[in-house]
């Protein structure tokens, strides 16, 4: 076995001895990969996929020490805690530190002692730090939260800038970009920025199976929210709300009634907001009510709902949002609470930007108001804005597709009515007058245009006229009606012409809705309790927040919901049964295994409850969807692949297929090669290719790609390397170079 083979299997067992996690999450080994190769990447996945581990894990099996750039000192914090938890040496430098604490830190790399180093740009890029670093032996760099360096994202900092000297002071060391944005514009910022070489892309799916998410018209918000909350006693959930005035009144609102519930916002007293946040991250209180200000320091696994109390100003912002509840895998809600109002706020905010930025500002905010009068399956239209394909026919985990919306008994009838009157109209005007002409309205503009003698005119006078407006949007999002021209006039699409023929059936949602969200249980939701002993978890939750205090950590750094629902559930009585539990690493094992076991004990001989369950996790294989359900994708998309290599497809027509990068496309060829053991390249490569790659990896051999990379001046891609050493393998040995 090679030496980068030996290290790719050792990081099974790095991830099992340190994290007690059985298996790589999508793309995790191929990030992992290129950190081994030494090819520099961009790794793109949503929050909670894991990208932390990409880097870390390797970090623990090279040799070296992996500089990580960090934004926050929170984020730090929470990662070196959790690694130094898990038994893996890390530190951090900050401008909190005292100069006796960083000479330590500084110490210890010297000694070789140190696995990651996590740092803040402006640190970094000191003529000091770089010089510094460049008499250790560094690994690798790791760029978190990488999209602060675009300026066309929304956290841009100025300081990530710095980090564009990397490449040229350390040029023989690999660069990795990881971030969960998911604009091309900006991804492809990132690689410019940090002059990033040939890097790996590896972009992920942007869906989260497990968040549910729901969307309702805002009535009563607090009786509205507080049924959310209800739903999750005990648990943590963030609730955000447009402005900071709304913030103070609803956190005051539900501390009064008696829920732990905190502020934050960008007009509190830095140290408000520090204790505030603290608590919340330490479960001192379930709630917090904030601004967009809260959000990427935290790191907390276990954030069970998520509420917009408002539409927020685009997809993209909700995508970021929401991505905060539910890291962990088990399910969680995401509630938006909206009303026409909102979009009238954020459109009058943004009146004064410059054309080009008002324009975009306005796009953006039709996306969400799209998905907040739309009546197609959320995640779908999450993922598809992102420009990703969606397949799945039910999700299982949005109020669409749950069937929880209060529907229109005779959405035909009422359709037919709304595009008539387009139609009647001359599909001239827009949804408002459309609107008004339907319910009968008297205004001057009507009249003058004689529209009252229509016969559409008042046809749904008994309606409210934001009701029929939410309609005709509701129309526009299943593609009956489109808008054109400057004025946004409506139209029928071939589709709404088939639907005023009566051959198509519309959903139309009843304008007050009845259902409310307490009973809104999923089976997402209770898959990941069954077998579990709730009152067994409780007690652990308590025994774990215990635990963090005396350790100075937060509660999720000790150990993730996932495992804690897993020991309530197998009851481990022996530390060898705790160290199967998922997340129960060794470390972790010596340090909590006695304590938990016993409570374990003691609570299931009280309760004459069976101990040392040995059945399959179900943590692992259910209350985690995003792995299963992705695993699974990922495997039916690459046996899709091999059946079309095997038809002699292009990689292009591959990628198009499968909507997979083009590098992930070649990973498949290339296990293709070997599983057909073929030794021909073509259609895939040309003969003239494959046999000059042949004579240079004679003399270079096919251990590592790099050397024929760089032997060959950097003209032939990574990837057409990667197909023709897979023939190679493959050819019999006095064929072989
Ligand atoms: P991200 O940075 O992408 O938002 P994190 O790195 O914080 O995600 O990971 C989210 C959670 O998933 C963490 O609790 C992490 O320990 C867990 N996790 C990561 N990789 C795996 C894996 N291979 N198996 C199980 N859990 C994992």
């Amino acid at each position: 076995m090679t030496k980068h083979t030996d290290l790719m299997s050792s990081l099974s067992d790095v991830l099992q001895q340190y994290w007690g996690y059985d298996s790589f999450r999508p793309l995790q080994a191929e990030a992992m990969r290129a950190i081994l190769e030494n090819r520099d990447s961009v790794v793109i996945l949503p929050t909670g996929g894991g990208k932390s581990i990409c880097f870390q894990a390797p970090a623990v099996a090279m040799p070296g020490l992996a500089v990580v750039v960090s934004p926050l000192i929170s984020l730090m914090k929470d990662q070196v805690d959790s690694l130094t938890e898990c038994g893996i040496a890390a530190a951090c430098v900050n401008s909190s530190m005292s100069q006796s604490e960083r000479q330590n830190v500084a110490n210890a790399i010297r000694r070789g002692q140190l696995k990651l180093l996590y740092v803040a740009p402006e640190r970094l890029c000191t003529e000091k730090m770089l010089d510094f670093l460049n008499g250790c032996q560094v690994s690798f760099f790791a760029i978190d939260e990488a999209h602060c360096i675009s300026a066309w994202g929304h956290d841009f900092r100025p300081e990530y800038r710095m980090l564009q000297q990397l490449r040229t002071r350390f040029p023989g060391i690999g660069v990795h970009a990881y971030t969960a944005t998911a604009t091309e514009h900006v991804r492809h910022d990132i690689s410019a920025q940090l002059g990033l070489r040939e890097p790996e892309w590896l972009i992920g799916s942007f869906d989260r199976p497990n968040l549910v998410y729901r969307v309702q018209r805002k009535s009563d918000v607090v009786t509205q929210v507080r049924a959310v909350i209800d739903a999750h006693p005990d648990e943590s959930g963030i609730i955000y709300c447009i402005s900071r005035r709304e913030v103070d009144e609803l956190a005051e609102l539900l501390s009064r009634a008696g829920y732990k519930a905190r502020p934050y916002h960008a007009g509190l007293p830095d140290s408000d907001r520090m204790r505030h946040q603290d608590e919340f991250l330490n479960e001192g209180t379930n709630i917090i009510v904030a601004t967009v200000a809260f959000g990427m320091g935290i790191d907390k696994s276990n954030v069970r709902y998520v509420i917009h109390t408002g539409a927020p100003k685009s997809l993209e912002h909700y995508q970021q949002e929401t991505g905060r509840a539910g890291r962990d895998g088990l399910a969680a809600e995401c509630w938006l609470l909206w009303s026409a109002a909102n979009f009238m706020t954020w459109r009058k905010m943004q009146e004064d930007l410059p054309d080009d930025a008002k324009a975009q500002a306005y796009e953006c905010l039709k996306g969400i108001e799209r998905f907040c009068t739309g009546i197609v399956c959320r995640h779908k239209t999450l993922v598809e804005h992102f420009n990703q394909p969606y397949e799945t026919a039910n999700c299982q985990a949005c109020d669409v597709c749950l069937d929880q919306l209060d529907l229109v008994s005779d959405p035909l009838i009422v359709s037919q009515k709304i595009l008539s009157c387009v139609v009647r109209v001359k599909e001239s005007f827009g949804a408002d007058y459309v609107a008004q002409v339907l319910v009968g309205s008297k205004d001057a503009r009507i009249l003058g245009n004689g529209h009252d003698e229509l016969s559409t005119y008042g046809l749904l006078k008994d309606e409210r006229k934001e009701g029929v407006r939410d309609w005709i949007e509701q129309l526009s999002s299943q593609g009956f009606l489109e808008r054109t021209g400057e004025y946004n006039t409506l139209k029928l699409t071939d589709e709404g012409w088939k639907l005023l023929k009566g051959q198509a059936i519309p959903r139309l949602l009843k304008p007050s809705k009845k259902k409310s969200s307490a009973d809104s249980g999923t089976k997402l939701e209770a898959d990941s309790w069954e077998g579990v002993d709730r009152d067994l978890f409780e007690i652990l939750r308590v025994l774990r927040r215990r635990v963090a205090e005396g350790h100075g950590v937060p509660p999720f750094v000790i150990f993730a919901d996932t495992t804690l629902r897993d020991l309530a559930r197998r009851r481990p009585t022996s530390l060898v049964n705790f160290r199967q539990v998922h997340g129960v690493g060794d470390k972790k094992t010596t340090d909590f295994g006695t304590l938990f076991t016993e409570t374990i004990r003691d609570h299931c001989q009280q309760h004459q409850l069976s101990t040392d369950i040995v059945a399959p996790s179900v943590t692992k294989s259910r209350s985690a969807p995003s792995d299963a359900s992705t695993a699974l994708a990922l495997s039916t998309t690459k046996q899709l692949a091999f059946d079309l290599f095997r038809e002699g497809k292009s990689l292009e027509q591959v990628a198009t297929v499968t909507a997979r990068s083009p590098s992930t496309v070649t990973e498949y060829l290339a296990e293709f090669i070997a599983a057909t053991q073929q030794c021909d390249p073509a259609p895939w490569l040309s003969d003239s290719l494959f046999a000059q790659i042949r004579l240079v990896a004679s003399t270079t051999g096919t251990e590592k790609l790099k050397p024929i990379f760089e032997a060959m001046e950097s003209a032939v891609p990574y990837d057409q390397i990667r197909i023709a050493v897979a023939c190679i393998k493959n050819l019999p040995p006095e064929k072989s170079p």
